[in-house]
Protein backbone atom coordinates (compact mmCIF):
# COMPACT_ATOMS: atom_id res chain seq x y z
CA UNK A 1 0.00 0.00 0.00
CA UNK A 2 1.19 3.34 -0.30
CA UNK A 3 2.42 4.64 2.40
CA UNK A 4 1.16 8.24 2.54
CA UNK A 5 -2.58 6.58 1.99
CA UNK A 6 -2.06 5.15 5.65
CA UNK A 7 -1.70 8.97 7.06
CA UNK A 8 -4.80 9.31 9.63
CA UNK A 9 -6.19 12.87 9.44
CA UNK A 10 -6.28 15.31 11.66
CA UNK A 11 -9.89 16.11 13.54
CA UNK A 12 -10.33 19.91 13.37
CA UNK A 13 -13.10 20.89 15.98
CA UNK A 14 -14.36 24.27 17.31
CA UNK A 15 -15.31 25.34 20.32
CA UNK A 16 -17.16 28.48 21.11
CA UNK A 17 -16.98 29.52 24.70
CA UNK A 18 -20.11 31.66 25.98
CA UNK A 19 -19.40 35.73 25.97
CA UNK A 20 -18.08 37.00 29.51
CA UNK A 21 -19.48 40.25 29.51
CA UNK A 22 -22.71 41.97 29.49
CA UNK A 23 -21.62 45.68 27.88
CA UNK A 24 -19.62 43.83 25.32
CA UNK A 25 -21.19 43.13 21.80
CA UNK A 26 -20.89 39.42 20.06
CA UNK A 27 -20.60 38.82 16.66
CA UNK A 28 -20.17 35.30 16.20
CA UNK A 29 -23.06 32.46 16.07
CA UNK A 30 -23.34 28.93 15.64
CA UNK A 31 -25.60 27.08 13.38
CA UNK A 32 -25.66 23.55 13.53
CA UNK A 33 -21.90 22.53 12.24
CA UNK A 34 -20.96 26.21 10.55
CA UNK A 35 -19.67 29.05 12.74
CA UNK A 36 -20.79 32.24 11.09
CA UNK A 37 -18.94 36.00 12.06
CA UNK A 38 -20.75 39.05 11.19
CA UNK A 39 -19.82 41.76 9.08
CA UNK A 40 -17.25 44.19 11.09
CA UNK A 41 -15.47 47.50 10.18
CA UNK A 42 -13.87 46.94 6.72
CA UNK A 43 -12.59 43.44 7.08
CA UNK A 44 -15.00 41.33 4.85
CA UNK A 45 -19.07 40.66 4.78
CA UNK A 46 -20.12 37.56 7.03
CA UNK A 47 -18.09 34.89 7.15
CA UNK A 48 -19.69 31.32 7.07
CA UNK A 49 -16.99 28.42 8.27
CA UNK A 50 -17.98 24.71 7.96
CA UNK A 51 -16.39 22.21 10.54
CA UNK A 52 -17.25 18.04 11.08
CA UNK A 53 -18.42 19.28 14.54
CA UNK A 54 -18.72 22.19 16.44
CA UNK A 55 -19.74 23.19 19.73
CA UNK A 56 -21.54 26.06 20.74
CA UNK A 57 -21.46 28.31 23.28
CA UNK A 58 -23.80 25.88 25.67
CA UNK A 59 -21.70 22.96 25.12
CA UNK A 60 -20.83 21.17 28.30
CA UNK A 61 -17.62 19.76 29.00
CA UNK A 62 -19.30 16.53 28.98
CA UNK A 63 -20.55 16.48 25.74
CA UNK A 64 -16.93 18.22 23.94
CA UNK A 65 -15.47 15.19 26.05
CA UNK A 66 -17.37 12.19 25.07
CA UNK A 67 -17.79 13.48 21.39
CA UNK A 68 -14.19 14.23 20.44
CA UNK A 69 -12.16 12.21 23.07
CA UNK A 70 -13.38 9.36 24.89
CA UNK A 71 -13.57 7.48 21.54
CA UNK A 72 -10.07 7.32 21.00
CA UNK A 73 -9.20 6.44 24.52
CA UNK A 74 -9.91 2.74 23.15
CA UNK A 75 -6.76 3.12 21.16
CA UNK A 76 -4.81 4.14 23.95
CA UNK A 77 -5.77 1.01 25.66
CA UNK A 78 -4.71 -0.77 22.56
CA UNK A 79 -1.17 0.64 22.28
CA UNK A 80 -1.95 3.21 19.72
CA UNK A 81 -0.56 6.82 20.13
CA UNK A 82 -3.14 9.36 20.30
CA UNK A 83 -2.95 13.35 20.91
CA UNK A 84 -5.89 15.92 21.77
CA UNK A 85 -4.86 19.67 21.45
CA UNK A 86 -6.40 23.06 22.22
CA UNK A 87 -6.04 25.98 19.53
CA UNK A 88 -6.73 29.11 20.00
CA UNK A 89 -5.87 32.82 21.57
CA UNK A 90 -5.52 33.56 24.82
CA UNK A 91 -8.18 33.79 26.75
CA UNK A 92 -11.07 32.03 23.99
CA UNK A 93 -10.91 28.92 26.79
CA UNK A 94 -8.15 26.38 25.64
CA UNK A 95 -7.38 25.77 29.48
CA UNK A 96 -11.22 25.52 30.33
CA UNK A 97 -11.42 23.16 27.66
CA UNK A 98 -8.69 21.10 28.71
CA UNK A 99 -7.98 21.60 32.43
CA UNK A 100 -11.41 23.11 34.05
CA UNK A 101 -11.97 23.65 37.32
CA UNK A 102 -13.21 20.69 39.84
CA UNK A 103 -16.19 22.23 39.75
CA UNK A 104 -16.34 21.74 35.82
CA UNK A 105 -13.66 19.29 35.00
CA UNK A 106 -12.50 19.43 31.30
CA UNK A 107 -10.77 17.06 29.47
CA UNK A 108 -7.54 15.61 31.87
CA UNK A 109 -9.54 14.60 34.59
CA UNK A 110 -11.83 13.40 32.56
CA UNK A 111 -9.25 11.28 30.43
CA UNK A 112 -7.98 10.35 33.78
CA UNK A 113 -11.14 8.90 35.20
CA UNK A 114 -12.34 7.47 32.12
CA UNK A 115 -8.68 5.54 31.70
CA UNK A 116 -8.65 3.70 35.10
CA UNK A 117 -12.75 2.70 34.17
CA UNK A 118 -11.37 0.98 30.91
CA UNK A 119 -9.07 -0.59 32.75
CA UNK A 120 -10.85 -2.24 35.98
CA UNK A 121 -14.12 -3.05 32.88
CA UNK A 122 -11.15 -4.57 30.70
CA UNK A 123 -9.82 -6.73 33.82
CA UNK A 124 -12.59 -7.36 35.30
CA UNK A 125 -14.46 -8.71 31.85
CA UNK A 126 -11.18 -10.69 31.23
CA UNK A 127 -11.12 -12.33 34.59
CA UNK A 128 -14.20 -14.75 34.89
CA UNK A 129 -12.77 -15.69 38.23
CA UNK A 130 -9.39 -16.77 36.86
CA UNK A 131 -6.60 -13.82 37.67
CA UNK A 132 -4.34 -15.18 35.42
CA UNK A 133 -6.35 -14.11 32.77
CA UNK A 134 -6.78 -10.43 33.03
CA UNK A 135 -4.18 -8.18 30.98
CA UNK A 136 -2.12 -5.98 33.64
CA UNK A 137 -1.40 -2.04 32.90
CA UNK A 138 0.83 0.22 33.91
CA UNK A 139 0.35 3.94 33.72
CA UNK A 140 2.60 6.68 33.86
CA UNK A 141 2.49 10.89 33.44
CA UNK A 142 4.70 13.36 32.56
CA UNK A 143 4.29 16.74 32.57
CA UNK A 144 6.36 19.44 30.94
CA UNK A 145 6.03 22.85 28.81
CA UNK A 146 7.76 24.01 25.29
CA UNK A 147 8.65 27.67 25.97
CA UNK A 148 10.84 29.45 23.21
CA UNK A 149 12.18 25.99 21.93
CA UNK A 150 12.90 24.66 24.98
CA UNK A 151 11.46 21.57 26.60
CA UNK A 152 11.39 21.81 30.54
CA UNK A 153 10.14 19.31 32.95
CA UNK A 154 6.83 20.57 35.04
CA UNK A 155 6.85 17.84 37.69
CA UNK A 156 11.15 19.15 39.02
CA UNK A 157 11.67 22.70 39.78
CA UNK A 158 14.30 24.92 37.79
CA UNK A 159 15.19 25.43 34.52
CA UNK A 160 16.18 22.72 31.64
CA UNK A 161 16.59 22.22 28.19
CA UNK A 162 15.61 18.99 27.87
CA UNK A 163 15.94 17.01 24.67
CA UNK A 164 14.19 15.02 22.25
CA UNK A 165 15.52 11.77 20.99
CA UNK A 166 14.16 8.74 19.28
CA UNK A 167 14.76 5.44 19.75
CA UNK A 168 15.63 2.55 17.85
CA UNK A 169 12.14 2.09 17.04
CA UNK A 170 11.26 5.25 16.32
CA UNK A 171 9.85 6.15 19.27
CA UNK A 172 10.19 9.85 20.32
CA UNK A 173 11.44 10.85 23.95
CA UNK A 174 12.64 13.52 25.82
CA UNK A 175 15.40 12.66 27.62
CA UNK A 176 15.46 12.73 31.66
CA UNK A 177 11.95 13.96 31.52
CA UNK A 178 10.56 12.87 34.95
CA UNK A 179 7.49 9.99 34.56
CA UNK A 180 4.97 9.01 38.06
CA UNK A 181 3.25 5.95 38.04
CA UNK A 182 -0.16 6.34 38.77
CA UNK A 183 -2.72 3.58 39.44
CA UNK A 184 -6.20 6.02 40.15
CA UNK A 185 -7.62 8.94 39.72
CA UNK A 186 -6.46 9.94 42.72
CA UNK A 187 -2.44 9.55 42.85
CA UNK A 188 -2.57 11.23 39.92
CA UNK A 189 -4.17 14.01 40.74
CA UNK A 190 -1.54 13.96 44.21
CA UNK A 191 1.05 14.57 42.02
CA UNK A 192 -0.31 16.67 39.11
CA UNK A 193 -2.29 19.42 41.31
CA UNK A 194 0.37 20.96 42.85
CA UNK A 195 2.46 21.24 39.57
CA UNK A 196 -0.79 22.54 37.81
CA UNK A 197 -1.47 25.15 40.46
CA UNK A 198 2.23 26.25 40.35
CA UNK A 199 2.11 26.88 36.43
CA UNK A 200 -1.33 28.81 37.63
CA UNK A 201 0.07 31.31 39.68
CA UNK A 202 3.29 31.44 36.92
CA UNK A 203 0.96 32.23 34.73
CA UNK A 204 -1.13 34.69 35.94
CA UNK A 205 2.10 36.68 37.22
CA UNK A 206 3.60 36.87 33.85
CA UNK A 207 0.74 36.53 31.29
CA UNK A 208 3.24 37.01 28.22
CA UNK A 209 5.38 33.77 29.16
CA UNK A 210 2.32 31.02 30.02
CA UNK A 211 0.32 32.53 26.38
CA UNK A 212 3.71 31.54 24.75
CA UNK A 213 4.68 28.26 26.10
CA UNK A 214 2.71 24.77 25.34
CA UNK A 215 1.78 22.97 28.26
CA UNK A 216 2.05 19.20 27.57
CA UNK A 217 0.19 16.49 29.82
CA UNK A 218 1.99 12.92 28.33
CA UNK A 219 -0.07 9.30 29.58
CA UNK A 220 1.90 6.16 28.61
CA UNK A 221 0.28 3.19 28.63
CA UNK A 222 1.54 -0.19 28.82
CA UNK A 223 -0.58 -3.01 28.52
CA UNK A 224 0.56 -6.82 29.31
CA UNK A 225 -1.53 -9.51 27.90
CA UNK A 226 -1.66 -13.10 29.66
CA UNK A 227 0.67 -14.36 26.93
CA UNK A 228 3.12 -11.55 27.37
CA UNK A 229 2.35 -9.84 24.58
CA UNK A 230 3.32 -5.87 25.17
CA UNK A 231 1.44 -3.09 24.21
CA UNK A 232 2.56 0.44 24.73
CA UNK A 233 -0.09 3.85 23.76
CA UNK A 234 0.97 7.08 24.21
CA UNK A 235 -1.88 10.07 25.17
CA UNK A 236 -0.90 13.69 24.66
CA UNK A 237 -3.02 16.28 25.71
CA UNK A 238 -2.01 19.68 25.27
CA UNK A 239 -3.09 23.40 25.75
CA UNK A 240 -0.84 25.39 23.37
CA UNK A 241 0.42 28.74 23.16
CA UNK A 242 -2.19 31.62 22.46
CA UNK A 243 -2.56 31.58 18.74
CA UNK A 244 -2.58 35.79 18.96
CA UNK A 245 0.98 35.77 18.01
CA UNK A 246 0.71 33.94 14.99
CA UNK A 247 -1.64 36.54 13.06
CA UNK A 248 1.41 37.90 11.67
CA UNK A 249 2.46 34.77 10.35
CA UNK A 250 -0.70 34.82 8.57
CA UNK A 251 1.40 35.64 5.16
CA UNK A 252 3.42 32.52 4.78
CA UNK A 253 6.08 32.62 7.89
CA UNK A 254 8.24 35.84 5.78
CA UNK A 255 8.84 37.07 9.43
CA UNK A 256 9.28 33.89 11.27
CA UNK A 257 12.70 33.96 12.05
CA UNK A 258 12.33 37.85 12.83
CA UNK A 259 11.50 37.79 16.40
CA UNK A 260 11.48 35.34 18.71
CA UNK A 261 7.96 36.58 19.54
CA UNK A 262 6.53 34.91 17.28
CA UNK A 263 5.64 31.10 18.17
CA UNK A 264 7.14 29.02 15.95
CA UNK A 265 6.40 25.70 17.05
CA UNK A 266 2.58 26.99 16.81
CA UNK A 267 3.32 28.40 12.76
CA UNK A 268 5.03 24.65 12.41
CA UNK A 269 2.06 22.66 13.69
CA UNK A 270 -0.20 24.30 11.48
CA UNK A 271 2.04 23.25 8.62
CA UNK A 272 2.29 19.70 9.66
CA UNK A 273 -1.35 18.89 10.41
CA UNK A 274 -1.97 20.84 6.68
CA UNK A 275 0.36 18.38 5.32
CA UNK A 276 -0.80 15.30 7.03
CA UNK A 277 -4.48 16.60 6.08
CA UNK A 278 -3.37 17.17 2.58
CA UNK A 279 -1.47 13.67 2.24
CA UNK A 280 1.39 15.11 1.61
CA UNK A 281 4.27 13.10 1.14
CA UNK A 282 6.72 14.89 3.66
CA UNK A 283 5.61 16.25 6.47
CA UNK A 284 7.81 19.13 8.28
CA UNK A 285 7.52 17.51 11.91
CA UNK A 286 11.41 18.25 12.27
CA UNK A 287 10.50 21.90 12.02
CA UNK A 288 9.89 22.97 15.66
CA UNK A 289 10.40 21.13 18.75
CA UNK A 290 6.08 20.73 19.77
CA UNK A 291 6.06 18.68 16.25
CA UNK A 292 9.20 17.04 16.76
CA UNK A 293 7.90 15.74 20.13
CA UNK A 294 4.53 14.63 18.38
CA UNK A 295 6.07 12.93 15.35
CA UNK A 296 5.39 9.40 16.55
CA UNK A 297 1.72 10.77 17.65
CA UNK A 298 0.41 12.65 14.76
CA UNK A 299 -0.42 11.52 11.36
CA UNK A 300 1.04 7.46 9.92
CA UNK A 301 -1.17 5.38 12.27
CA UNK A 302 -1.70 7.84 15.61
CA UNK A 303 -4.99 9.57 16.21
CA UNK A 304 -5.48 13.20 16.89
CA UNK A 305 -7.73 16.13 17.10
CA UNK A 306 -7.25 19.67 17.30
CA UNK A 307 -10.40 21.57 19.45
CA UNK A 308 -10.13 25.17 18.47
CA UNK A 309 -11.38 27.54 20.92
CA UNK A 310 -12.92 30.96 19.95
CA UNK A 311 -14.53 33.70 21.93
CA UNK A 312 -17.49 35.96 20.76
CA UNK A 313 -16.74 39.33 22.04
CA UNK A 314 -16.25 42.33 19.79
CA UNK A 315 -12.54 42.63 21.21
CA UNK A 316 -11.93 39.02 19.91
CA UNK A 317 -12.65 39.92 16.11
CA UNK A 318 -9.29 39.75 14.32
CA UNK A 319 -8.37 36.84 16.56
CA UNK A 320 -11.28 34.47 15.97
CA UNK A 321 -11.19 35.69 12.06
CA UNK A 322 -7.62 34.34 12.31
CA UNK A 323 -8.17 31.20 14.16
CA UNK A 324 -10.99 30.07 12.01
CA UNK A 325 -9.22 30.83 9.01
CA UNK A 326 -6.38 28.34 10.58
CA UNK A 327 -8.48 25.44 11.34
CA UNK A 328 -10.38 25.74 8.16
CA UNK A 329 -7.00 25.49 6.36
CA UNK A 330 -6.10 22.99 8.49
CA UNK A 331 -9.11 20.38 8.12
CA UNK A 332 -8.65 21.10 4.56
CA UNK A 333 -9.43 17.31 2.80
P1 LIG B 1 -7.22 30.34 27.49
O1 LIG B 1 -6.65 29.20 28.24
O2 LIG B 1 -7.51 30.02 26.06
O3 LIG B 1 -6.41 31.59 27.62
P2 LIG B 1 -9.26 30.20 29.50
O4 LIG B 1 -9.58 28.76 29.47
O5 LIG B 1 -8.43 30.70 30.61
O6 LIG B 1 -8.65 30.68 28.11
O7 LIG B 1 -10.65 30.97 29.44
C1 LIG B 1 -10.78 32.38 29.61
C2 LIG B 1 -11.94 32.65 30.53
O8 LIG B 1 -13.16 32.20 29.96
C3 LIG B 1 -11.82 31.95 31.87
O9 LIG B 1 -12.32 32.81 32.85
C4 LIG B 1 -12.69 30.73 31.71
O10 LIG B 1 -13.19 30.28 32.94
C5 LIG B 1 -13.81 31.24 30.82
N1 LIG B 1 -14.33 30.19 29.94
C6 LIG B 1 -13.69 29.60 28.91
N2 LIG B 1 -14.46 28.70 28.29
C7 LIG B 1 -15.63 28.69 28.96
C8 LIG B 1 -16.86 27.96 28.81
N3 LIG B 1 -17.02 27.04 27.84
N4 LIG B 1 -17.85 28.22 29.67
C9 LIG B 1 -17.70 29.14 30.64
N5 LIG B 1 -16.58 29.87 30.84
C10 LIG B 1 -15.56 29.65 30.01
MG1 LIG C 1 -4.84 29.12 29.25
Amino acid sequence: MDKRSTQTKVKVVVRLRPCLSTSEKTFVSVVGNKVQILNHRNIEENLQYEFNTVFDENSSQAEVFSTSVEPMLEKVLQGQNVSVFAYGPTGAGKTHTMLGMTSDPGIIPRVIQSLFEAIEEKQASALNGNSNQAPQFKVTFSYMEIYNEKVHDLLVSGHQDLPIREDASKNIFVADLSEKSIDKYETFMNHFEPAASNRTVAATKLNKYSSRSHTILLLKILRREPDGKEMRGKLYLIDLAGSEDNRRTGNKGIRLKESGAINKSLFVLGEVVDAINQNQPRIPYRNSKLTRLLQDSIGGGCHAVMITNIAPEERFYYDTYCTLNFATKSKKI
